[in-house]
């Protein structure tokens, strides 16, 4: 049995350039920019809850760190530096060795250093603790949403929550679909350049791990606003236009796990959030507007208010 020392060596120690001092001692040294707010994030995945236990090591350690990237760009923030802790219920060489490279290929794309973390035996359980970086003016706050702002959201809506059904064998979805669904389910790309590139436009951001309604919910909540959106401008991932209307709605509305970046912006800025997309590769789509008050209204294309049922995952919820 190699011990929790060989482990950490081998799987989780690399060069990191952007630290002062990375893992091995008793804790890391970092110099954040001058003049820069540091940022930071905590998210754990737990198997059984958040994924299933035989889940592809190399996906969950993608997913680990990805979802930890998405709030950071959900913050408008740089990522520069990440922890991780985990409890592994055996040392699983090869289970380590696909998870360590999962992560580090999402990190080096990112250019996130490993910096610590933490190793202990017990039930499977990821957890990633983020830092970057924004420069004090430019971060996305859920509470700037402001009435007359456009609604926004990148890429497509609903793709990981029908991939999850299919694993559940709630649906069977065609081959290509399928592969599709899972890889948002399994591989979601965080939007951290679209992150970015929304400071100074952007009023308010969040990123969508529970669902469009209720991660909106929590801008119009911490923002004190209301919002109307437009049904059928919410941009559906493809494979939805084939599934019974009611799973379609659902995975749409309150499906999670797409990590898409929601966010506001007053409409002077249309042409420079689309020139934000366009130059970071990710599609944007104006779904709707904020107004005074609150409460969210969910339109048909005839104008007609459609009641919401939906809601998103919460964890302590009926
Ligand atoms: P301590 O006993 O001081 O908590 P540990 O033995 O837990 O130290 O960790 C030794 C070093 O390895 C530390 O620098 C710690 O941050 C790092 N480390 C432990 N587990 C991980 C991990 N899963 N990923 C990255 N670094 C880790
Ligand atoms: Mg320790």
């Amino acid at each position: 049995m190699p011990s929790e020392f060989e482990l950490i060596a081998r799987h989780f120690t690399r060069p990191a350039a952007g630290a002062v001092l990375g893992v091995g001692d008793d804790a890391a040294l970092l110099a954040p920019s001058p003049g820069r707010h540091l940022v930071v994030s905590t998210d754990m995945l737990l198997a059984d809850r958040h994924f299933f236990a035989d889940t592809d090591p190399g996906g969950l350690g993608h997913k680990t760190l990805a979802v930890n990237l998405s709030d950071l760009a959900a913050m408008g923030a740089r990522p520069r530096w990440a922890t991780l802790a985990l409890a592994l219920p055996a040392a699983d060489e090869a289970w380590l060795d696909a998870f360590s490279r999962g992560f580090f290929a999402l990190a080096e794309r990112f250019r996130v250093d490993l910096v610590g973390g933490d190793t202990t035996r017990g039930p499977l359980a990821l957890s990633v603790t983020i830092l970057g970086e924004v420069a004090p003016a430019d971060a996305l706050r859920r509470d700037a949403a402001r009435p007359g702002d456009d609604i926004w959201v990148s890429g497509e809506l609903g793709g990981a929550a029908l991939g999850l059904a299919g694993l559940r064998g709630e649906l069977t979805l065609t081959a290509t679909d399928s592969v599709d669904c899972l890889a948002r389910l399994h591989r979601p790309e965080p939007r951290v350049d679209l992150g970015l590139a929304l400071t100074g436009l952007a009023h308010a951001a969040i990123d969508l791990s529970d669902g469009l309604l209720a991660d909106l919910g929590h801008i119009l909540a911490r923002s004190g606003v209301g919002a109307r959106v437009e049904l059928a401008r919410l941009p559906a991932h493809p494979a939805l236009a084939g599934v019974e209307t009611a799973l379609a709605r659902h995975c749409l509305l309150a499906g999670g796990d797409d990590y898409e970046l929601c966010f506001t912006a007053p409409p002077g800025c249309r042409p420079a959030i689309l020139d934000a997309g366009a130059a970071t590769g990710v599609a944007v789509t104006r779904i709707g507007r904020i107004e005074a008050g609150s409460g969210l209204s969910l339109l048909a294309a005839d104008g007609g208010a459609i009641a919401i049922e939906e809601r998103g995952y919460d964890h302590f919820g009926a």
